[in-house]
């Protein structure tokens, strides 16, 4: 078994593929090559894959998704795509988004082009929760309407119909998967979390959006990555899955978590004006995966975001440089 992972040098896909070359996915243990392809952009890292760097199955590729060359020379003979390359920081799509359309929109285009032509077995399209936009009450079934709010998840949900069309029109073994707020070890410090974690370890104020009341479900990484390895092993071709944490939390009651977790006070809140458009709840109902594939989510909040804290208490030089490159890159 051959396998392609996309933006495997990021915060979740570095996890996904040190998990598989790790032996934590027993169905694919048999697999015989795992081509990363990542552009390194400025959230991808090749250091996140340091745990599996020897690991002869291992083979990293630097480049581009959208270069159709290249991915369709990459895509032969292989067996399992799990697609997580992407632009991701919301913020940032607010200031410009090129960048979103070309990779989420054109690269997973050319990915699920190659793909087609060259007959693979199953490709997984790794989306998000935002694609449905904001909700109230209840939560989202997989049919609910794509009504995608900012620039990078209007660019996600653009793929997903893609992805869905690849399917309806080429038959392409797809299935989607569209998960919460993903938290863990080496996500990238722009996101919420590793930026309050990592602005609290320096001492430094966290700043919190508007009145803090949007509300977030929080998944571990390595929840979301079983997830999608069921979907990979089981999922039914043009099948939406959602993956979600079962914890859900306003932005304001995170802070107040992370502020317990520091023995820190209140007075390290900094208000800042709302980002643009904020969405203001996100909820995916993930009863599917749960009934159709097996999934539970096993990691409790409180023990995740423990370990969470401790690793870049721990893991400083791997953060350190990153927030300065998240600055100039900003
Ligand atoms: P990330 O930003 O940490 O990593 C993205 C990776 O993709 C990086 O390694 C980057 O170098 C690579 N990349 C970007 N553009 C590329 C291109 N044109 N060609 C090749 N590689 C490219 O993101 P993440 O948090 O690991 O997210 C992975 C996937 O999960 C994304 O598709 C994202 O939309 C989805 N997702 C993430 C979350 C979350 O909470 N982090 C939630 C829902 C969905």
């Amino acid at each position: 078994m051959r396998i392609l992972v996309t933006g495997g040098a990021g915060f979740i896909g570095s996890h996904y593929v040190r998990q598989l070359l790790g032996g934590a996915y027993p169905a694919f243990a048999e697999v015989a090559e795992v081509i990363v392809l990542d552009k390194l952009t400025y959230a991808g890292n090749e250091a996140n894959l340091a745990p599996v760097a020897e690991d002869p199955r291992l083979k990293f590729v630097r480049g581009d998704i959208c270069d159709r060359e290249l991915v369709t020379g990459l895509l032969r003979g292989i067996d399992v795509v799990l697609h997580f390359a992407a632009e991701t920081h919301v913020d940032r799509s607010i200031n410009g988004s090129d960048a979103f359309v070309t990779t989420n929109v054109v690269g997973t285009n050319a990915l699920l082009q190659a793909a087609a032509e060259n007959g693979v077995g199953k490709f997984v399209h790794v989306s998000t929760d935002e694609v449905y936009g904001s909700i109230e009450s209840g939560s989202w079934p997989e049919e609910h309407a794509l009504e995608p709010n900012s620039p990078y998840s209007a660019a996600k949900a653009g793929s997903d119909m893609l992805a869905r069309a690849y399917y309806r029109t080429h038959g392409l073994p797809v299935c989607i998967t569209r998960c919460s707020n993903n938290y863990g070890p080496y996500q990238f410090p722009e996101k919420v979390l590793p930026l309050f974690i990592t602005n609290l370890m320096d001492g430094k104020p966290v700043p919190l959006y508007g009145d803090g009341m949007n509300v977030r479900d929080w998944l571990h990484v390595d929840d979301h990555c079983r997830g999608i390895q069921l979907v990979a092993e089981a999922g039914l071709a043009g099948e939406i899955y959602n993956i979600g944490g079962g914890t859900e939390l306003t932005n304001a009651e995170l802070t107040e978590r992370l502020l317990a977790e520091f023995g820190a006070g209140r007075e390290m809140i900094e208000h800042v004006t709302d980002r643009k458009g904020h969405d203001r709840r996100y909820s995916v109902d993930h009863n599917k995966i749960v009934t159709q594939l097996g999934y539970e989510p096993a990691v409790d909040f409180t023990t995740g975001l423990r370990e969470t804290v401790r690793w870049y208490r721990e893991n400083r030089s791997w953060w350190e440089p990153l927030k300065e490159r998240a600055a100039v890159a900003r």
